[in-house]
């Protein structure tokens, strides 16, 4: 059996968390654990649990940006870097789907699909960040939520068992791609979850789609609830697909637009048939009384429309345009916090959401950047990023109280995050007592650290 000290790469405890993007409180960290294999990560698993040492929090690639990248939320905890565990272990275009581990990064995979069939549903971050990563996040691709890329689970329990959740290929069940099996559907036990250490998913692929148009469209912020009203319409009834995003005058600046609501439609599928919706969009938008005017074509260039073809760009083109820096510079250059409320997809709504951002800021914050995602014809999620001069200690501390001051403004509506940061777990919710009844069947000792969730 391999050692604990074969197992791993480790740093020498204890030491402070290094400089994150969110500049939260550093948090003690008792080691670092590089495991390389699902091997290496059972046996630090086993080892924590015979030791009853301190806690363990996996990440893959930590580019959780703005709500604490690899940080723990406790102090005491040792780090479970998964990232060295970076194999694809199997593709297959014919069924759907990839086997990867947790280093696997959207870049590395996006490669690896060009030519084929299939594309991977890219989120609007970095190259670099790891697909498991923001799938255990339940984040936001530009084609759908990414929970709806899962079809299976492997994971190291806290008792160091290997377990498997949802659809795999060689399981001797069916043969077709059924994330959800039959019987109960446990692959969402472990996202937003801290029950174990996933070392492999299979992710689902997407038919790669005959053409992609995203249509730019922008308006002018007084017109904000009615341009609201009229999307919501257009997806309630399929005009437009439910992948949506709308960026505001602070937001849109990255595609070049000034002072006005910028929207990005992403149309793809059959060619005839994005030629048709793109040409009633052209229409609708020009009629009478339409908050839309047509954006040039720069507001969404070879770029974006890359992007959402599923096309990898190693340069990381767009990550830059957003944040000004690569993804290995950000934490350390860039002071970055985020607050991801989930918003219902009505004018009145998403105007009072803004009224609320703009009454939260606080000191020297600056207005930040919203992307409204809409997630589906009743849902829409604000990724609101506060930026901030990550060496200046008023800005930080101005940043974190414009921080807070949006967590309890939103909550009185109920808008609460969809993913928290390290400073603000999640609130109570309606099935904590199941969920308790489940760790404390899963983790009794306390082996993994308890998350933000
Ligand atoms: C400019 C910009 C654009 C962005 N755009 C998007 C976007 O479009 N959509 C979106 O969703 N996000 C977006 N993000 C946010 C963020 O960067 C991503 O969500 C990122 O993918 C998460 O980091 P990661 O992949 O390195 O995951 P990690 O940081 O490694 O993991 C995230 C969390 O998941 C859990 N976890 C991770 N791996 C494991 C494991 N193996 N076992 C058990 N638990 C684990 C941990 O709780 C961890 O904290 C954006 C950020 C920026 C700065």
């Amino acid at each position: 059996m391999t050692t604990r000290s074969e197992a791993s790469a480790t740093t020498p405890p204890p030491h402070r968390t290094p400089p994150e993007s969110g500049r939260f409180r550093a948090r003690l960290l008792t080691g670092v654990l590089r495991p390389r294999t699902p091997g290496e990560v059972a046996d630090e698993v086993r080892a924590a649990a015979a030791h009853g040492g301190p806690p363990l929090h996996p990440v893959s690639t930590g580019r959780n940006w703005g709500l604490g990248s690899r940080s723990p939320v406790r102090d005491d905890t040792t780090l479970l870097d998964l990232a060295a565990l970076d194999r694809v272990r199997d593709v297959d275009t014919e069924r759907g789907y990839a086997v990867i581990e947790p280093g696997v990064t959207q870049g590395a995979l996006a490669a690896l699909l060009q030519g084929t069939a299939r594309i991977l549903n890219p989120t609007g971050a970095s190259q670099h960040t790891s697909v498991i990563g923001n799938l255990l996040e339940r984040g936001v691709g530009l084609h759908r939520g990414r929970a709806d890329d899962l079809a299976g689970l492997e994971a190291v329990l806290a008792d160091g068992t290997v377990v498997r959740t949802g659809w795999w290929p060689d399981g001797g069940g069916a043969a077709v791609v059924q994330p959800h099996g039959r019987g109960p559907s446990l692959n969402h036990l472990l996202t937003q979850s801290h029950l174990a250490a996933v070392t492999a998913a299979v992710v689902r692929l997407l038919p790669r789609p005959a053409t992609v148009r995203v249509l730019p469209l922008t308006f002018a912020p007084h017109r904000l609830a009615e341009a609201v009203d009229v999307l919501r319409t257009w997806t309630a009834q399929h005009l437009v697909p439910p992948n949506t995003k709308v960026y505001d005058p602070v937001a849109a600046r990255t595609y070049g637009v000034e002072a006005r609501y910028l929207v990005h439609l992403g149309l793809t599928g059959d060619e005839e048939l994005v030629d048709a919706r793109a040409r009633l969009i052209a229409g609708r938008a020009a009629s009478p009384g339409s908050p839309f005017a047509e954006a040039g074509a720069d507001a969404a260039d070879a770029y974006v429309q890359r992007a959402y073809a599923g096309t990898p760009d190693p340069d990381d083109t767009l990550f830059l345009r957003k944040t000004g820096h690569g993804a290995h510079q950000l934490d350390e250059a860039r002071g970055l916090l985020m607050f991801l409320p989930v918003v219902s997809f009505r004018g009145d709504a998403v105007r009072r959401a803004a009224d609320r951002i703009a009454a939260a800021l606080s000191g020297t914050t600056a207005p930040p950047g919203v992307t409204l995602n809409v997630l589906d014809a009743d849902t829409v999620d604000h990724v609101v990023t506060l930026g901030f001069a990550a060496r200046d200690p008023d800005a930080v501390r101005d940043a974190h109280r414009t921080l807070d001051r949006l967590h309890a403004s939103f909550a009185e509506e109920g808008w609460h995050p969809y993913r928290p940061d390290i400073d603000h777990p999640a609130p109570r919710s309606p099935d904590d007592a199941l969920r308790h009844r489940l760790e404390h069947a899963l983790d009794p000792a306390g082996v993994f650290a308890r998350s933000r969730y």
